[in-house]
């Protein structure tokens, strides 16, 4: 497994490689993630994962500043998987040049996290686009996890490039809840709380699969989880999960919600 920080260094190792798997992560890392190691190792001759915290998708410092690193526990799992490049840029090798043009995220995807988070998703956007410009890689592989990222980064990539955007299947633990960096955050009574939510929307879900009318309960579990849980919800809502329109049908739709647990803030989607 080569650790590469330089671009021009990485340049020189995959310059001859046709087919690369690219897995962009920002560390902390866990099955999640190396479940979308593994879908690249079936489908790339040689896989490239990134671990970069990105200073530009977070609208607050602090919680730029607490998110969590554990960079050489991160290694060894990439070693054990056999990856075969790990990026590990510093963000002056990222953001060297400026760019000419500002990433326009449009209104009617204005919603849901980039309604909460001023500038994340147009953070991720211009990371991912300096990623895809220097490794140039055949597959791009995300998580449903985050599942309104993967689909700004298809609407805006779709027609600028070759690569390939693969969608991987949310992973969560025996309690439900999505693995995610931050669940390392929280305290034990709030992975209760959390696996509580997690499966209060699974039935929701099945339910409304079940009988669309169901759907109209929706604001009665938001009041139910906000008294239950004293968690803060900044947005539980259902869409179709083609065009995020809040018109949806029956078999063709997610509920998304983001919340925070004391200070910690977690999205999933169902
Ligand atoms: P992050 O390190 O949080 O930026 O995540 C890197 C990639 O891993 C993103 O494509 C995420 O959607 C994906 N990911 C994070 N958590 C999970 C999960 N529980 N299951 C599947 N993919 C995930």
């Amino acid at each position: 497994m080569k650790i590469i920080k330089k671009i021009n260094h990485l340049n020189k190792y995959i310059s001859n490689v046709s087919n690369i798997g690219f897995v962009p992560t920002m560390g902390g890392l866990h099955n999640g993630h190396l479940s979308l190691i593994k879908e690249s190792k079936k489908t790339s001759d040689k896989t490239l994962v990134s671990i970069f915290v990105n200073p530009t998708q977070f609208d607050k410092k602090k919680d730029f500043l607490t998110y969590p690193r554990s960079l050489k526990n991160d290694l060894s799992k990439l070693k054990i998987k056999k990856v075969d490049f790990v990026f590990i840029p510093t963000s002056k090798e990222i953001y060297y040049k400026k760019r000419k043009r500002k990433i326009v995220i449009n209104k009617k995807y204005k919603i849901l996290c980039s309604k909460f988070r001023k500038g994340h998703f147009e953070g991720v956007l211009d990371v991912i686009e300096r990623f895809l410009k220097i490794i140039r890689p055949k597959f791009i592989f995300f998580g449903e996890k985050d599942y309104q990222q993967y689909f700004l980064i298809k609407k805006y990539f779709k027609k600028k490039i070759k690569t390939k955007i693969i969608l991987c299947k949310t992973i969560r633990d025996k309690n439900k809840i999505a693995l995610s960096s931050r669940n390392q955050l929280l305290k034990k009574n709030e992975i209760k709380i959390a696996s509580s939510i997690a499966k209060k929307l699974i039935i929701l879900k099945n339910k409304i699969k079940k009988n669309l009318k169901n759907s109209k309960n929706l604001i009665q579990v938001k009041n139910f989880l906000t008294n239950r849980f004293k968690i803060k919800i900044d947005y539980l809502e259902i869409r179709d999960k083609k065009k995020l329109s809040k018109n949806f049908k029956k078999n063709n739709f997610k509920i998304f919600i983001a919340y925070h647990i004391n200070k910690i803030r977690l999205i999933d989607n169902f």
